[in-house]
Order: C-alpha cells, then sequence, then structure tokens
C-alpha cells in the first residue's frame, strides 16, 4: 500500500526550517508591540457568509478558492481565506468600538485557498495580518505602510518595492469604472474569456489581467486618479507626502487593483525582485464599506497581510540572517553502559539549568557517542565509572579540541555564562 501523502498544495515545515519561522514570527512580535497592535487569535474557520459578504462575491477568492463544507449541523462553514474580514467581525462582536480607536490588531496563523499551486504559492499558507479599525486618517494609512517596511527592513530584506494606488470610493469608483467599460467596450471580443466575465461585474480587475492581449488593450485606459472624488484625491495626496516625508520610495501604479473587492482609497503592495512570478511580500490597503457590508455600522480601517512563507523564501534568496539555529550545548557520553542512568541524572539537571543537553539513547559506543557530540553539539560531557567515583566530569570542547576535568557545579556555571 502507497503511504499516504499530505494534500497538494500544502507543505510540512520541518526542523530545518522551522527555526527561521519562529525567529521571522518573533520579529513580526516585535515590530507589532513598538507600534503598539495588540494580538488576537480567531477562529479558523467562519460562517461562508463572512466571506462571500465581506471578501465580495464576484471575486475569485469567493468565487473559485474557497474551502467550503457543511458541518454535521447543516450550517455552511469555510476555512478562511484571508483575516482581514474575520478581524472585522471580531471588532463588532466583541465591541472594541467602545474602546480606544484606532483599535490595533494583528494575527498570525494558517490561510486556505483552492489555487493552483506554484513556488510561492500554496492551498495552506500563513499570513501575518495587521489592522487598524474605527480611523479615517490617512496617517493610519501611513503607519501600517510603515510597518510593513519596517518589518521587513528588520528582517534584513532587500530588492523590494512598493507599489501604491488609491481605487476610489462608493462615490467616485462608478464614474471609474463607465469610463473604463466605455474605454474597453471597442475591444471587448478581444478580451480574455475571464475578462469577458469581468466586464459587468468587475471591470477593474481587467486592468490586474496577465493575459498578453489584455495587458495590451488596456495600455493607454483611463487612470484611476483621474477621476477620484476630492476627498479621495485629498487622502491620496496626505499619505504620498506623508511617504515622502519618511523617506519611502513608491512607486504609483494605477494598474494595482487587489483581488479583494472591499477596497477603497489605499490600495498597496510591496513586491520582491527576488521571487520570479508570485512576487507579492505584502498586500493591503483600505476598507471603508467592510464592516456595513457585513451587517455591521460605518467601520473605516486599513491593514496588511504577509504571506510568511514568501518573506522566507525571500530571506532565503537574499542570504539573509535567520539569527542563530538552536543547538544543543552539551552533549553527555557515557564512558560504559551501567552509567546511563547518572548520564541522564546529569542531562536532567543541565535542562534544569537552562543549558541545552542531550545524550545517547540507542546504545551506542562511546566513539559513536563522540562522534555524534561532534555533530551536534559545542561541548561533550563524559561520565565512566572513573568520573562518577572522583565526583568530576570530562568537559571536552569540541571546537577547541581541548579538555578539563571539572566539577558539576563548575560545569553549569562555565556553560551559563556563554
Ligand atoms: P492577499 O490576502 O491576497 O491580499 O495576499 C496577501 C499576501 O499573502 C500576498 O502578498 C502573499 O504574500 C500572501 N499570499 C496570498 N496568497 C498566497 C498563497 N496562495 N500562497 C502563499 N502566499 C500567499
Amino acid at each position: 500500500m502507497d503511504i499516504i501523502r499530505a494534500p497538494r498544495g500544502t507543505r510540512d515545515i520541518l526542523g530545518d526550517e522551522s527555526w527561521k519561522w519562529a525567529y521571522v514570527t518573533g520579529i513580526c512580535r516585535n515590530v507589532a508591540d513598538d507600534y503598539g497592535y495588540k494580538e488576537v487569535h480567531l477562529p479558523i474557520f467562519e460562517h461562508t457568509e463572512l466571506f462571500c459578504r465581506g471578501v465580495g462575491e464576484t471575486t475569485d477568492v469567493v468565487e473559485k478558492e474557497m474551502y467550503t463544507f457543511e458541518d454535521k449541523g447543516g450550517r455552511s462553514i469555510t476555512l478562511r481565506p484571508e483575516l482581514t474580514a474575520s478581524m472585522v467581525r471580531s471588532y463588532l462582536e466583541n465591541e472594541m468600538y467602545k474602546g480606544t480607536q484606532p483599535a490595533k490588531l494583528w494575527s498570525i496563523g494558517p490561510m486556505f485557498r483552492y489555487e493552483r499551486p506554484q513556488k510561492g504559492r500554496y492551498r495552506q499558507f500563513v499570513q501575518l495580518d495587521i489592522e487598524a479599525l474605527g480611523a479615517q486618517d490617512a496617517y493610519v494609512d501611513l503607519e501600517v505602510i510603515d510597518f510593513s517596511m519596517e518589518l521587513y527592513r528588520r528582517l534584513g530584506l532587500s530588492n523590494l518595492q512598493v507599489v501604491l494606488n488609491s481605487v476610489g470610493c462608493p462615490k467616485c469608483r462608478p464614474v471609474y469604472r463607465k469610463a473604463l467599460q466605455d474605454f474597453l467596450k471597442t475591444r471587448f471580443d478581444e478580451l480574455c474569456d475571464t475578462c469577458k466575465g469581468r466586464y459587468d461585474r468587475n471591470p477593474l480587475r481587467i486592468l490586474d489581467c496577465k493575459s498578453p492581449i489584455c495587458k495590451e488593450i488596456t495600455e493607454n485606459a483611463p487612470a484611476v486618479m483621474e477621476h477620484l472624488c476630492d476627498e479621495c484625491k485629498e487622502h491620496f495626496e496626505q499619505l504620498k507626502n506623508g511617504l515622502d516625508r519618511i523617506g519611502a520610495v513608491v512607486k504609483i501604479d494605477n494598474r494595482l487593483v487587489r483581488g479583494l473587492d472591499y477596497y477603497t482609497k489605499t490600495a498597496y503592495e510591496i513586491l520582491s525582485g527576488d521571487l520570479g512570478s508570485q512576487n507579492a511580500v505584502c498586500g493591503g490597503g483600505r476598507y471603508d464599506n467592510l464592516s456595513e457590508a457585513i451587517g455591521g455600522p460605518h467601520v473605516p480601517g486599513v491593514g496588511f497581510a504577509s504571506g510568511i512563507e514568501r518573506v522566507v523564501l525571500t530571506m532565503e534568496a537574499q542570504g539573509c540572517s535567520f539569527g542563530k539555529e538552536p543547538a544543543n550545548k552539551v552533549y553527555v557520553v557515557a564512558a560504559e553502559p551501567e552509567v546511563r542512568m547518572e548520564i541522564m541524572n546529569l542531562v536532567r539537571t543541565l535542562r534544569q539549568n537552562r543549558i541545552s543537553a542531550d545524550m545517547d539513547y540507542m546504545g551506542r559506543s562511546m566513539k559513536s557517542q563522540m562522534k555524534s557530540a561532534g555533530n551536534f553539539a559545542e561541548y561533550a560531557c563524559i561520565i565512566g565509572r572513573e568520573e562518577l567515583d572522583k565526583n568530576i566530569i570530562t568537559l571536552k570542547d569540541l571546537k577547541e579540541g581541548t579538555q578539563e576535568e571539572l566539577t558539576l557545579e563548575s560545569i553549569i556555571s562555565k556553560l551559563k555564562l556563554q
């Protein structure tokens, strides 16, 4: 019988990689603390309706990519494809609008989308999600974009590009939508099949199409910037000036319309030059109407989500540091098999003193225990009958090749200092 394999688009993050993840998520936490964002843990599954109404019925995510099933109580449940709708739901349900505004929240965890898997694109992937809810101010957009840039700065990433656009609001977007449809009308028959479907339902997404013919058709399409209402224009200017003031190099791209329907005003992405086709390390923007879409009052919000797989891939491609890989400080070697219980006790004592230690459990010879020590640890502690009788331990520095005989207490104080 063949072994059962993990489903397509999922992957196991094993020990040789998970320590890098711990480093990255540790930095995420540090930045969140410094920017005053509080961590929240949200359910992995929600009522399907939350995403249909929040993310938008005509988006790829809702139309094609959700993992939806009926639970045993006959409810339609969906594994979360993104976190923003859940964050807004939680904000409303927990009446966070009664607290200090904006509510600044963050979360990290797995998302699920039925996509075509490739490098940097998975069906289960981990997102860091940052949301500031309850404030209209363009400086909150600035803070959110600055948060993502600071995160990548601390992780040592380079060769990144911040791409910015405004997608307008319910006042000005219909005007732009109409202008775009009018422009596309004459060449409708040449659009790819997907974009023909988008023409009525979601024409802005045509700007985002990767097919060469759609790209060519939209090359001289009217720009959203020229159709923004005064409020959206002012918001964009304030954000752009703020970004200039903090020295952020930003490319304005009128084709940037994000895949999720809820965006209003600010839309942005940060692209990596080292990722190939799946090059967005983060995406986000403002979504002032999401709360109303899921049945709440008007709650403006802005945030971003960053894919941790892509961050780790970019860091690896750029040779960034992940800090120090956890390794055993000490490997305790039994010179004779009958001292194994004493060895076990020594390993426990070292661990209780926060000195990482390990030993052999396979009944190996002293020679192969020393080999393991060389592979896994900085020091070997060697104990046999003779050492036990004299109440000493031989401590061997495996890098230097030197060794000395010490008491347990002096070994602990020596190794704890390092
Ligand atoms: P989105 O929620 O689509 O705005 O995506 C935000 C970020 O999540 C992207 O910039 C990627 O870094 C990451 N991401 C989105 N979809 C996937 C996926 N299928 N696999 C891995 N990372 C993803």
